[in-house]
């Protein structure tokens, strides 16, 4: 069966991996078989090589280096680069995260491979969808070039489970001058909320121009925490600084696609459904009975945000 490189994003230091990884896996399989590429220091595939078994990985490429995570991508596009002449792949798939694009563009460059970036879907015969101009358009695209490379949209598909004999091997890592010329100084580890992470989450409660304050967004982050869910914001809100710039959900901000995805004081502006119409129920908030959002909500409540929310929030958490 033919061979399909994954690229393995990792939970920050040694707590497994990301559900982009498992979702990278789920896509790959119906072009063959995938083999995860594990990015780390010495000692980081143990940590996460039976994670990546649960998911079909077939194999594992063991690419540690005590000073790989010194660097950004340069290194990581090289080593890539080279197991792709190496090994003949069918396909390379890659989440879509910055670090991803990055990565896959330089591997495209690298290799002479066409590169389909943001793809939602991958078929058997290669075809990518892309999901384009603010959710109007879907788009089939096919690489013609060398190594197809793809990158996949976060929550495009849903990660299912497949045993994989994540055989490893190991891959020997030597970084190139050209390489090194951008070196990471410092890291600072960014604050976390005990909520899910945004783009991972199944729950969404988000918030819009409507909720009015940055208080008032303790009464969206009330009904986000009865439910187990994450906090995001439209782009008005966030511009009114109600509400941090990384939770914002849109064209220009995160795209979701959960399963439950909570409008609360949106309008549903072109720019915001980009970033959360694949949501699977969509449920509105809104006192204008008019507003856009209802044309795409599943269920919607017209009414004042400021009851409506607190209400819902209270019988939600007397029937845990
Ligand atoms: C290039 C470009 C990129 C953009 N990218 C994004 C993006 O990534 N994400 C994004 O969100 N937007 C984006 N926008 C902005 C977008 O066009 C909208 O301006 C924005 O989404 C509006 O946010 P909103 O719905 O919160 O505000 P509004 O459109 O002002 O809507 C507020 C809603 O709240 C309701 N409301 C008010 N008070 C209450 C209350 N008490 N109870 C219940 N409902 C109430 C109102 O009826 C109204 O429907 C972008 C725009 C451009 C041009």
């Amino acid at each position: 069966m033919a061979e399909v490189l994954v690229l393995a994003e990792l939970n920050p230091a040694g707590t497994g991996v990301r559900k982009t990884t498992l979702e990278a896996l789920t896509a790959a399989r119906v072009l063959g078989e995938p083999s995860a590429v594990v990015f780390g220091a010495p000692g980081t595939a143990a940590t996460v090589r039976d994670g990546l078994a649960e998911y079909g990985a077939a194999k594992v490429y063991v690419a540690e280096s005590a000073d790989i995570d010194g660097y950004l991508v340069a290194p990581k596009a090289e080593v890539l680069a080279q197991l792709v002449v190496e090994k003949s792949p069918a396909a390379v798939v890659i989440p879509s995260s910055p670090e991803g694009k990055e990565i896959a563009g330089r591997l495209a460059i690298k290799t002479g491979s066409g590169f389909l970036t943001d793809v939602t879907d991958i078929s058997p015969d290669g075809t990518a969808t892309q999901v384009a101009f603010a959710g109007g358009v879907i788009v089939h695209s096919k690489v013609t070039v060398g190594t197809p490379i793809y990158t996949l949209r976060g929550n495009s598909v849903t990660p299912e489970s497949a045993a994989g004999a994540a055989a490893e091997e190991t891959v020997s890592v030597s970084i190139s001058e050209q390489a090194k010329l951008t070196r990471v100084v410092d890291r600072i580890v960014e604050q976390k909320s005990s909520r899910p992470e945004l783009t991972e989450a199944a729950i969404v409660v988000s918030g819009g121009r409507g909720v009015a304050s940055a208080e008032n967004f303790s009464v969206i982050e009330g009904l986000a925490d009865s439910l187990g869910a994450a906090v995001g914001a439209s782009r008005a809100a966030v511009d009114s600084g109600f509400y941090p710039h990384t939770f914002q959900v849109g064209q220009t901000g995160k795209t979701v696609s959960p399963q439950l995805y909570i409008a609360v004081g949106i309008s549903g502006a072109i720019q915001h459904r980009a970033g959360m119409q694949t949501s699977k129920t969509i449920v509105a908030v809104n006192k204008d009975p008019e507003a856009p959002i209802f044309e795409l909500a599943d269920f919607g409540v017209v009414g004042d945000l400021n009851t409506v929310v607190p209400a819902a929030t209270e019988q939600i958490t007397a029937r845990k």
